[in-house]
């Protein structure tokens, strides 16, 4: 070691110019450039300078400047495996873009594309043109326009079609999604008065009635997408509500939240109103992008001309717009549908949430050697029945029966509770992070959404257990 010593006998750090030509420094100066590893080992030494670390030899101080600089080079954003048992996981990005989307996106993203421009008449177009027709075609609306998600679709319908005016709502609809979504928050935002009709369990088509005036810009009905009132409830049907708002010459909107276009109990699932059927009694419906419809997070509003040609105007339309890539992953989600017969196949939402328990168990079964031999005896693993959730408000009572991988602490494991906490760290740590749900004192891991098992088995060899011994 040749670390210089001052002349009271203390270690004096070197000087980062001799460090840059240490042999240990090639390596980091060629993947980042020498300008990140002077900044990155004057930080090293300053935290030694500080006494908050130690001064180590020449080579130590280079490695300690590559590892934070590998650290700060990890993206923040990151794909991880969801195993939480949640299929549209807010928090984990939602639905999950078929290959044809992300082709699309790519293909778009790099290249200058004919975003607003009419290639056949050769001059400025449309951004929404995209999508619109598409939209038409499988929804049965006369127009559609297309923004950044749900939220904003619902925040420029009131505001284009109600502003200082008065919107009808249920008491019972006045629901909070995901806590930052308000529906009066909301009604407020947009400029409009929020016009209560009803009781939160009961409300009548009277209650509309009397409620509808010269005040009134639009009444809305919201589906309540993430909690279920049970017992003594009655909700005035959409084709009644319809009906009603078309004799007194008001819009009627839908917010359906997921944009659900297929029959649910075709495919064994629990059924979820399409926006076919809401548009069939609604002017307008809106919805999100990347729920049931398993497309990227934008909003839709779908209904008609007229009214759409309204909202199209309105300034906060520019606000609220999508970008290319947006418009390129829509299109060729939404193309899928036209094919049917191939559609479970190639949306990965559908195919998530329709796969057989019995096929999840046995892959299940089939990981658990693997699972076992990695944790050895530091956990009890084994394969267990649970449910899975559709997520991002859909259903919200309705579950799907699964399989998932339950880990628990070893028998003599004295903090069960401790155990659970570091492996759920362990594994969030990975380079790939698998993230799982603690219930019932062990970690589950439900496999109805692994489809990337190389990616699951190569977490496992990298999984990190150096304090799992208890
Ligand atoms: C999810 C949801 C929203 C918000 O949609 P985002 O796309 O998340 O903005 C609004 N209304 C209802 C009924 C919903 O379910």
């Amino acid at each position: 070691m040749s670390t210089a010593l001052t002349t009271a006998g203390i270690r004096r750090p070197p000087a980062i110019e001799r460090l840059l030509t240490h042999e240990a420094a090639a390596a980091p100066i060629a993947i980042y450039g020498r300008t990140a590893v002077t900044r990155s080992l004057r930080a090293v030494l300053e935290d030694v300078r500080a006494g908050r670390a130690a001064l180590g030899a020449e080579a130590a101080l280079l490695a300690d400047a590559a590892t934070r600089l590998d650290a700060e080079s990890r993206p923040s954003l990151r794909p991880v495996l969801n195993l939480t048992g949640t299929v549209l996981h807010t928090n984990l990005g939602r639905a999950l873009l078929p290959e044809e989307a992300a082709e699309a996106v790519s293909a778009v993203m790099t290249r200058p594309a004919n975003l607003e421009f009419d290639l056949e008449r050769g001059e400025r177009g449309e951004r929404d043109s995209h999508a619109e027709a598409l939209i038409c075609r499988l929804t049965g609306a006369e127009a559609a326009i297309v923004v950044n998600n749900n939220a904003a679709a619902v925040l420029l319908v009131l505001n284009a079609l109600a502003l200082r005016k008065e919107v009808v709502v249920s008491r019972g609809e006045l629901v909070e999604i995901g806590g930052s979504f308000r529906v009066p928050d909301v009604m407020a935002g947009a400029g409009c008065r929020l016009r209560e009709v009803g009781t939160t369990n009961r409300t009548h088509l009277g209650d509309y009635a009397g409620a509808i005036g010269p005040r009134t810009g639009l009444v809305m009905k919201v589906h309540p997408s993430n909690y279920a009132i049970q017992g003594f409830t009655a909700e005035v049907m959409e084709a009644e509500l319809g009906r009603l708002c078309r004799e007194r010459d008001v819009p009627f909107a839908v917010d359906l939240g997921s944009g659900n276009l297929i029959d649910f109990a075709a495919y064994g699932l629990p059924p979820e109103p399409t926006v076919q059927a809401a548009l069939s009694h609604a002017d307008l419906v809106t919805f999100s992008g990347d729920k049931l419809l398993g497309a990227v997070q934008c909003g839709l509003i779908a209904g008609r001309s007229d009214l759409l040609a309204r909202i199209r105007k309105n300034p906060l339309k520019r606000a609220l717009r999508v970008d290319k890539m947006t418009y390129a992953a829509l299109e060729a989600t939404l193309r899928l549908y036209l094919h049917p017969e191939r559609l479970r196949e190639r949306l990965p939402t559908l195919r998530l949430l329709t796969r057989d328990a019995a096929d999840i168990r046995v892959q299940a079964e089939r990981l658990l050697p693997e699972v076992c031999a990695r944790l050895g005896a530091r956990a009890e693993v084994a394969v267990e029945p649970c449910m899975s959730q559709i997520g991002s408000g859909a259903l919200p009572v309705e579950t799907l029966p699964s399989a998932c991988l339950a880990l628990r602490p070893p028998p003599g494991a004295r903090k069960a509770g401790a155990w659970l906490k570091r492996l759920g760290a362990a594994f969030r740590a990975l380079p790939l992070p698998i993230l799982g749900r603690v219930s019932g004192g062990a970690l589950r891991l439900d496999l109805r959404t692994l489809e990337d098992e190389a990616g699951f088995l190569a977490g496992l060899a990298a999984l990190d257990l150096p304090e799992m011994d208890m």
